[in-house]
């Protein structure tokens, strides 16, 4: 198994879907669907305290009490994301030895493993 292209070693290469074969997916941990938008709320949270910083007279006190909150909720949701990951790599390493069809990103080179 590997997770190269065999034409142009890229590793940019994406599963194919098969006709007939149930799709395997890999079972995404619920922790992860809530630390990722969680820390992109987080980021523009702490983007819009620093531009209220530069052009006013600082954060307000709401905006100021969503960021500690919202950076509370990233800790716990990486917290339990960092408990689950053993489980997610079990998942995603059957997913990519059961899926047998792949295709390059980069010279769009399809294969069979
Ligand atoms: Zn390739």
């Amino acid at each position: 198994m590997q997770y190269r292209c065999p034409q142009c070693q890229s590793p940019k290469i994406m599963p194919v879907a098969q006709a007939g074969a149930p799709a395997a997916r890999p079972v995404v941990p619920k922790s992860l669907v809530f630390l990722i938008p969680a820390i992109f709320v987080l980021l523009l949270l702490v983007l819009i305290s620093i531009a209220m910083w530069i052009f006013g007279d600082g954060a307000g006190s709401g905006l100021q009490a969503a960021t500690v909150a919202v950076f509370a909720v990233c800790l716990i949701a990486g917290f339990l994301f960092y408990r689950d990951l053993p489980d997610f790599k079990i998942s995603m390493q059957a997913f990519m030895q059961s899926q047998k069809k792949w295709k390059c990103r980069d010279c769009s080179h399809e294969w069979e493993s």
